[in-house]
């Protein structure tokens, strides 16, 4: 009566207006038109293993189906694209926050995905399905009571089991990347997984000794995504690429050449990968790389880290009570939040927060962010190892300098530090292996590091006991090196 009802209502139905703008994207667009690109280039998130759309190949190049499609849409249409594998949900948080501007991802079209992406037309269509092993005796989702399903987290298969859960009462385990989840399903520490049919029928095709007992169900069409409002160009230019390569026939090609027949060439490997040495003899160069981004990220951090933790350990022994509580405060609070999360805030959060307020997308280096994490966790804790160090040196010396007429800083510098840092050394050593270990934590923003890189290797073969052993192998090397080199430092200061 009071006309409430017609406020909600109206407030409502006009936004689902836009919604409907973003359907008829899908229209048909015609071959032989071309747009212009408003940047000088384009970065494109994508999966890092969602065979056959996008794969690594035995020599570490990442193929499928949508790397070939994107580079062959950019070449049709001319602009310049950088690809980005960082893994799906991680594509996701690049282009909402900025860090891409587009991703292709064998991504499905959703009515809730609309609300926050624009869409290409579509360029595939694949349904959920489940993943048993092939020894499983599961064949109907009521098997699935009291189970645990894999999925990967963000994907629409997700969505899917959440929302039949509590009718057939399956526990869901979520993993960010389809290596993980495929090895856990292998291993049996899951009892099934949700994936796309095309991704699970081919890896079927490719050898995997698992099956899909139950008929799948649609989750829309497969497109190509730009976040919400931006990059319009972007999308004019997929539609009218895809037209032109679905009208020349290169498109069907690049379907053929990864779904024609069972023994795509693409992943056979030339060099068997079933042994260690043949693990290290197809990706040295790719490890290698990864072991080099850990050591920088380590010794860069480390480097920063200390000259932070000496201002703030400083500040917190000094006879001002404002610069205590600066320092105290510093350290409670990054001690206080767990590197994981400080490093997805600065990847992710600050600049989607930038962008909320200026309205610009600033995106910031993955490199960047995880050493500026790296730095200011381990700043916190070298804070109180150098406190620790100074309070350790017994209070009566400094009173004893001061009484003689030596000034504060005089003190410090001659008599307290020298003594300090003796006892500071064996513990900065020790942070330094643990900074060094800290590394591994910052791939959760997709920095390819040396876990990382191993990561992506299994992806392709599935070799996780050998990989994961040859990357134990790796920091335990590294760190017994670097540790040694530090405990002769360590003498030649004392
Ligand atoms: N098609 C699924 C989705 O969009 C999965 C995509 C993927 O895992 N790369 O959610």
């Amino acid at each position: 009566k009071d006309g409430s009802l017609d406020k909600i209502i109206n407030k409502w139905a006009s936004s689902s207006k836009t919604s409907s703008q973003v359907t008829s994207l899908t229209s048909t667009t015609s071959a032989g038109q071309k747009a212009t690109p408003v940047k000088s280039k384009y970065v494109i998130a994508s999966d890092s293993s969602f065979a056959p759309f996008v794969f690594q190949n035995s020599s570490n190049q990442y193929i499928g189906i949508d790397m070939d499609l994107i580079k062959a849409i950019a070449e049709d249409q001319g602009f310049e694209i950088e690809i980005t594998n960082p893994g799906f949900d991680a594509a996701i948080n690049a282009v909402q926050s900025g860090q891409a501007d587009g991703m292709i991802a064998g991504m499905s079209v959703t009515d809730a995905r609309k609300a926050t992406f624009d869409f290409s037309e579509s360029y595939y269509t694949a349904n959920t399905i489940l993943g048993v092993k092939e020894s499983s005796n599961i064949a109907s989702y009521e098997d699935l009571k009291g189970k645990t399903v894999g999925v990967k987290n963000g994907t629409a298969s997700q969505t899917f089991l959440t929302e039949n859960q509590s009718k057939y009462g399956y526990k869901i385990k979520t993993f960010a990347d389809g290596s993980s989840m495929y090895d856990s399903l292998n291993t049996g520490a899951i009892d099934a997984v949700m994936d796309d049919e095309p991704v699970l029928k081919y890896s079927i095709s490719q050898g995997q000794k698992l099956k899909t007992p139950i008929a799948g169900t649609p989750i829309g069409e497969t497109a190509f995504a730009v976040k919400k409002g931006a990059n319009p160009e972007l999308i004019q230019m997929f539609n009218n690429g895809l037209a032109n390569l679905k009208a020349n026939g290169e498109f069907q090609k690049i379907l053929d050449k990864y779904l024609a027949s069972e023994s795509s060439s693409a992943s056979t490997s030339t060099v068997d990968e079933t042994t260690i040495w043949g693990l290290l003899q197809n990706n040295y160069k790719q490890l290698l790389s990864g072991l080099g981004i850990t050591l920088a990220l380590a010794l860069i951090s480390f480097a920063i880290a200390i000259v932070i933790g000496i201002i703030f350990g400083m500040f917190s022994v000094s006879p001002y009570r404002s610069l205590r509580v600066i320092s105290e405060i510093f350290v409670d609070v990054i001690r206080g939040i767990p590197l994981m999360i400080l490093a997805a805030f600065i990847f992710w959060g600050i600049p989607n927060f930038i962008e909320s307020i200026t309205g610009q997308q600033s995106p910031i280096n993955d490199f960047v962010a995880g050493t500026i994490a790296l730095s200011l966790n381990a700043a916190a804790y070298i804070a109180e190892i150098v406190r620790g160090g100074i309070q350790a040196v017994p209070v009566g010396q400094m009173e004893a300098s001061r009484s003689l007429g030596i000034s504060y800083g005089k003190t410090m510098r001659k008599i307290i530090l020298p003594q300090a840092t003796k006892l500071m050394l064996p513990n900065f050593v020790n942070q330094f292996v643990i900074a060094l270990k800290d590394t591994t934590i910052v791939s959760a923003i997709g920095l390819v590091e040396l876990f990382q890189t191993g990561k992506i290797i299994i992806a392709r073969n599935y070799q996780s006991f050998k990989m994961y052993a040859i990357l134990a192998i790796f920091y335990l090397v590294i760190i017994t090196l670097l540790t040694r080199l530090a405990k002769r430092l360590e003498k030649r200061i004392r």
